[in-house]
């Protein structure tokens, strides 16, 4: 599939080259582009609001939200059970956002963009969206005093709300603007929610001066979501894209223009219709570079995907094939996709190039890593 075969010679130069262990990937400094906040849900944390709502949710339950197996726990149900039922104060987003961004710090990822779904925080939860906004940049501001990690804030919509709630969502976003309030987002169950739905809201998010992406492509949804979120929605990056490989003269326009595509390698859509025995050779993860697209790797939802910071570098090298080499353009690319300003994107590409390089010195060959020692 995919034009096989001129990526299988690709993929089998990668594998001949650079041996990277886990402490390569620990150390690499990283950034993070596709994250969501009420994805990273610390398993106590959810248990103690499960405990303090009285929710009739067992331990057997919970066991199950943080379990992947064969066909895991959809994740959208823990998102919408955590706006529903747990989600209470604007403490409770201040708690979230100081735990993910501790958790992504200790990874060595030095510069986090996430998104949070206003919409929900409003309509289920119940906290307003300036009182939200708040504490979670105050959580924001905590942890990169305590962490030193930065981060920037992106508000997403919820393509399930409808087109009218994105509209609403702008509106808030653009009624308070904040500069770690850098663009908007869009989310959610992609399927019967296409891109051109949001058009409106798009076109009002780029009039106030935002950036935007847009999950597209997930789902296994048609190549044409790609195209319109491109089209339509003019992102400046792109969040999935997979399907884009079905249509090469489109992954021919997506590798020309240089966007940066956050890809997630545990991306349940594959998991559960790819065989696990075929799932790391035929995820189009492993394509997308071979074609030009400038991919970069990200957790999406940590905690209930089982997978950190590390490992979701790690993966790209273990399940789909990619060298010290590669991995160290996904490193840039995760610079040039960050909406930081020019000077500090260029002192990045630097500073990390230069740690790449010392870490890979120290950790490249057969060293055993520090966990599976
Ligand atoms: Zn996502």
């Amino acid at each position: 599939m995919y034009q096989g075969d001129a990526h299988a010679v690709f993929v089998s130069e990668l594998q001949g080259r650079g041996v990277v262990n886990e402490a390569f990937f620990h150390a690499l400094p990283k950034v993070e582009l596709h994250c969501h906040l009420l994805g990273t849900i610390q398993r106590g944390t959810l248990s103690a609001w499960v405990r303090r709502e009285r929710l009739p949710i067992g331990d057997d339950e919970i066991e199950a939200y943080y379990t992947r197996g064969k066909k895991p726990v959809g994740v959208l149900k823990v998102l919408r059970l955590l706006e529903q039922q747990l989600l209470r104060s604007p403490d409770d987003l201040h708690r979230m956002t100081v735990e993910y961004l501790a958790a992504a710090s200790a990874h060595n990822i030095r510069h986090a963009e996430f998104f949070w779904n206003p919409t929900g925080t409003v309509r289920d939860a119940g906290i307003g969206y300036r009182e939200g906004l708040q504490a979670i940049l105050r959580g924001m501001q905590d942890a990169e005093r305590d962490h030193g990690i930065s981060s920037l804030l992106i508000p997403a919509i919820d393509r399930e709300a409808g087109a009218r709630a994105a509209v609403e969502m702008v509106e808030w976003v653009v009624a308070h603007p904040h500069e770690k309030v850098a663009g908007i987002g869009l989310d959610y169950r992609e399927t019967d929610h296409p891109p051109e739905l949001f058009a409106t809201a798009y076109a009002a998010a780029r009039a106030a001066g935002l950036k935007t992406t847009a999950h597209a492509g997930e789902f296994g949804c048609p190549w044409t979501h790609v195209q319109t979120a491109l089209d339509v929605l003019k992102v400046d990056r792109l969040d999935h894209g997979y399907t884009v490989l079905q249509n090469p003269a489109l992954t021919q326009r997506v590798a020309d223009s240089g966007i940066i595509v956050t890809v997630v390698p545990t991306n349940s859509y594959y998991l559960r219709t790819l065989p696990p025995e075929r799932w790391a050779a035929e995820h189009p993860i492993r394509f997308m570079p071979a074609a030009g697209v400038r991919v970069h790797p990200n957790t999406d939802d940590p905690t209930l995907h089982l997978v950190n910071g590390t490992q979701a570098w790690q993966k790209m090298h273990t399940d789909f094939g990619f060298d010290a080499q590669a991995i160290g353009q996904f490193m840039h690319h995760g610079i040039d996709g960050a909406w930081v300003d020019a000077d500090t994107r260029r002192r990045w590409h630097r500073e990390f190039e230069a740690e790449r390089v010392a870490v890979l010195a120290r950790c490249d060959g057969t060293a055993p890593s520090p966990t599976s020692a």
